[in-house]
């Protein structure tokens, strides 16, 4: 790292002045995104008109399979898998359409915290005109770190409708965004199938980012293949011990009013095995993440890995394994910016933000495990 790199990380360690998103890297208020578009994102919009589609000749994945009726059945599909729900690994068995709640809290009504352009996320995807993110409340995986926890796991929220959900993501190819990024979509995935049928009737041309923790069910993930342009997942730890222990937030009084969930309800100890074979999933899907000439993504895998204090998140084991599983020029944006937030300062080890060492130490191992596409910050 050069000197003035190495300052700036330093910074970007010391300063707590706001805290910054985890999933993105923006810094944001500790209420998580707000409900209306940041500051940066209320200046001056990019150049592209409203309503017109990306440049060509790019077509987003879902196209084709609008266009022959599979996105819909897809979504439908997925629909029905909320009774009794397996939509993630934690495999509730709730009845979702009928009102029930799993480990997630989410029932079948659609609930979203807010929709804008977001300049925060990874370069290739922001370009000047923002990533198009819709960040939706509540989440399956529930991390006691985590820095949108009213939105992720106290469900902060409006509800809304399928039609408003594609309406959100015309309204954000018309300010210019150039893919829509679904934040924290498995809970919604058929919502979001649903609506994205809607909205490429109505001219969607925008790759669709799938933004997840990573923990995904095989066959969910599977009923994606052809609709989403970019995975963008985490790969959050190595050891499940360290997954069931930081990221099993229970919902308030969960084990008092939801018994037969909390009997039911899987463990988030899978993580590590069901995350890895998801990203191999994934990269079948979409293979390697390149930007195109214009500098923006349009397809791929990019894989997330948020650097933990004292090295709980296992850090030079997940690089290694992608650097033996996956092809050396995959994507991998080794992250900085944790922050505790939350339930954190119950646990001592990660109750603080991490060393200028301890971000180094999983550089240089990603360098030496020979990853050639590496986001490093600082
Ligand atoms: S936690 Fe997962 S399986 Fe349980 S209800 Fe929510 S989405 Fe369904």
């Amino acid at each position: 790292m050069q000197p003035r790199s190495r300052r700036r990380f330093l910074q970007t360690c010391v300063a707590a002045a706001a805290p910054l998103c985890v999933a993105c890297g923006e810094k944001e208020r500790a209420a998580g995104p707000p409900a209306d578009p940041p500051a940066h994102a209320k200046g001056p919009q990019p150049a592209a008109e409203p309503g017109a589609p990306p440049s060509a000749p790019f077509e987003p994945a879902y196209l084709k399979l609008h266009k022959s009726g599979e996105l819909k059945k897809r979504g439908e599909d997925l629909w029905k898998r909320m009774k009794p729900c397996k939509l993630c690994p934690r495999t509730c068995g709730v009845d979702r359409l009928a009102g029930k709640k799993g480990f997630c809290d989410a029932t079948s009504e659609l609930v979203i915290a807010s929709h804008h352009p977001h300049f925060g996320e990874e370069r290739p995807l922001v370009g000047r005109g923002g990533s198009g993110t819709i960040f939706f409340s509540h989440c399956g995986l529930r991390c006691v770190f985590c820095i949108n926890y009213e939105i992720s796991l106290e469900g902060r929220g409006q509800r809304r409708s399928i039609e408003d959900l594609a309406r959100m993501m015309l309204d954000l190819q018309r300010m210019g965004c150039h893919n829509i990024n679904v934040v924290t979509p498995t809970h919604y995935s058929p919502h979001i199938l649903l609506a994205l049928d809607i909205a490429a009737a109505k001219g969607l041309r925008l790759p669709l980012v799938y933004n997840t923790c990573g923990w995904e069910n095989m066959e969910v993930l599977k009923k994606l293949d052809g609709i989403v342009d970019i995975y963008l997942p985490d790969m959050k730890y190595a050891s499940g011990e360290m997954a069931a222990k930081y990221s099993s937030c229970a919902p308030p009084d969960f084990e008092r009013t939801r018994p037969d969930v909390a009997e039911t309800c899987s463990s988030s100890e899978t993580y590590p095995e069901l995350t890895k074979m998801a990203l191999l999933e994934m990269h079948r899907q979409v293979g390697v993440a390149k930007p195109a000439k214009d500098g923006l993504m349009y397809r791929g895998l990019m894989i997330r890995h948020l650097v933990m204090p004292n090295r709980v998140a296992g850090s030079k084991e997940v690089i290694e394994w992608i650097a033996r599983n996956l092809p050396k020029d995959t994507y991998v944006n080794i992250m900085s910016q944790y922050t505790p937030m939350y339930k954190a300062f119950d646990y001592p080890e990660i109750a603080r933000r991490i060393t200028r060492q301890e971000y180094e130490e999983v550089v240089a191992a990603a360098k030496d495990a020979g990853l050639t596409n590496l986001d490093i910050q600082g």
